[in-house]
């Protein structure tokens, strides 16, 4: 099978508004796959991955996203990154039991949305928003509003179309340093806000715009593939390693003659020896020198 995700970049001839449609279905399967996770605790994954996919689309850098939903409820973390080649994983942790019908405020509780971006070249920068809205398009519109000042607007849908599940999104934005009028921007969010889950989810991309702004002049420019991708390897897992206790590393090594490092977004395990341990202590001792 074709692989079908895809972001879509598009913009209003006549407003100063742009668009994004994105499809992120194989994707979500990807990042669900091989975990047990309660339906709700699916869905706020497909959701946030929807929602990361559109905000990495705004970057107009090099770089990546983590958007992770934090709180004191039983779903105390969901996470998903990206980056600008729309490579995206992610990952939940679940400590308690979570009811079929849980809301998302349910699962979180008491807690925030933490958006982190990071330049290739440059500074992090982190936002923070309460979750105060009732839906993480809501908590993220806020967060536009209060980092960037321009009005944007999600529109988040997960669901099935053909017996597939499936999770897509839109997202409209005021251009910056651009007067588009309060009445226009309301005016396209209406139009869009109709978009239903089976349409987002099945049918191509210009058919979706044009049942949704056949008025309208719309430009729709070459699409990116979206992709399941971990940035884990055995190096990086290795500093991981570097970075425990030598003396709960060797007492592990001891009883099970290896260790057993486990990715928790793809579910990869790499496997050191004692010769692959000695050899990453020799590497960080060698490092240490050269510094000093
Ligand atoms: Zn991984």
């Amino acid at each position: 099978m074709a692989h079908q995700d895809q972001m879509h970049r598009y913009l209003f001839e006549n407003y100063a508004v742009r668009g994004e449609l994105v499809t992120v279905s194989d994707t979500w399967q990807q990042i669900i796959n091989g975990h047990d996770y309660p339906l709700p605790v699916q869905k706020v994954l497909g959701e946030l991955l929807v929602a990361t996919s559109l905000l990495t689309a705004t970057l107009k850098f090099d770089g990546d996203i983590t958007v992770q939903l934090q709180g004191d409820g039983p779903l105390n973390l969901a996470v998903i990154n990206g980056n600008n080649r729309q490579e995206m994983r992610g990952v939940a942790r679940v400590n308690s039991e979570i009811a079929p019908d849980s809301s998302l405020k349910e699962m979180v509780g008491n807690g925030y949305l933490v958006i982190t971006i990071t330049p290739a070249k440059g500074e992090r920068y982190q936002g923070v928003v309460g979750l105060e809205g009732e839906t993480l398009a809501e908590c993220l519109e806020d967060y536009f509003m209060r980092s960037e000042q321009l009005p944007t607007r999600l529109f988040i849908r997960t669901g099935e179309a053909e017996g597939q599940a499936g999770a897509g999104g839109i997202l409209l934005q005021v251009l910056p340093a651009q007067d588009a009028k309060t009445e226009d921007f309301e005016h396209l969010a209406t139009l869009t806000d109709t978009i239903k889950t089976e349409e987002l989810l099945g049918l191509p991309a210009n058919e979706v715009l044009w049942r949704l702004y056949h008025q309208e002049e719309v430009t729709l420019y070459d699409p990116q593939d979206v992709i399941f991708r971990c940035t884990c390897s055995h190096e990086r897992c290795g500093e991981v390693l570097r970075s425990l206790p030598e003396e709960e590393v060797n007492e592990i090594l001891a009883e099970d003659g290896k260790i057993d490092m486990h990715c928790d977004y793809c579910g990869s395990h790499y496997i050191y020896d004692a010769v692959d341990i000695a050899a990453i202590r020799n590497d960080s001792a060698a490092g240490d020198e050269r510094v000093h």
